[in-house]
């Protein structure tokens, strides 16, 4: 137990210094998110890796609602994300109910690189920024060849050194939760005999 909070702990540093990084990214490139817009969070196609979700799945451990987490993420059928919070009646605004805790995928949302196939930078780019802020997504794409974004792989692959087993596969976000939640709840009961 000792060993996956210990890694949860390096992967919450190095998710900050993500976050900041694309942040700045987002800020410099004036690519900034609609105040409010959860969009991203009812994405049904977020994926992550049990690692990622590691770090949340031992603060629901520490307040005592593991289990009944499981039960509902479990039971959870509508769409988006089980931690969203919708604040409007086409849920499209809305907050994330674990912000500290949310994984490195959720702070790389709004404009991130990667590669294409013949190995070019391109750029992943949250469709409600393109069309609020048409003009600076053009100038950020024009800049590309002489202006590297923060790029996913890379990060990925930071977070994968952290333990390469539990980051070696994503799944979709609530498959990853689940799993890192059974994850942190075998170890506690093995860890209780040894007590
Ligand atoms: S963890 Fe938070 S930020 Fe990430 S998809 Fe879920 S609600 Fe959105």
């Amino acid at each position: 137990m000792q060993q996956l909070r210990d890694t949860a702990s390096q992967l919450m540093i190095l998710n900050d210094e993500i976050a900041q990084t694309y942040s700045s990214y987002q800020n410099d490139r004036k690519l900034f998110c609609r105040s409010g817009c959860g969009e991203c969070c009812l994405h049904p196609g977020i994926e992550a890796s049990v690692l990622e979700m590691l770090p949340l799945a031992l603060h629901l451990y520490d307040a005592g609602v593991a289990e009944s987490t499981l039960d509902a993420l479990r039971q959870h059928d509508q769409a988006g994300c089980y931690f969203y919070q919708a604040s409007s009646e086409d849920r499209k605004s809305g907050q994330c109910g674990v912000y500290p805790y949310r994984p490195a995928v959720c702070r790389m949302f709004g404009a991130a690189g990667y590669r294409g196939r013949e190995g070019e930078v391109l750029l992943s780019i949250c469709k409600v920024i393109r069309s609020d802020q048409t003009e600076a997504v053009i100038a950020t794409e024009q800049s590309l060849s002489s202006e590297t974004p923060p790029m996913m792989r890379n990060h990925k692959a930071q977070i994968a050194q952290l333990d390469y087993e539990l980051s070696k596969e994503n799944m979709p976000i609530k498959q990853a939760t689940a799993a890192a939640l059974e994850k942190v709840l075998t170890k506690a009961y093995y860890a209780s005999f040894a007590e």
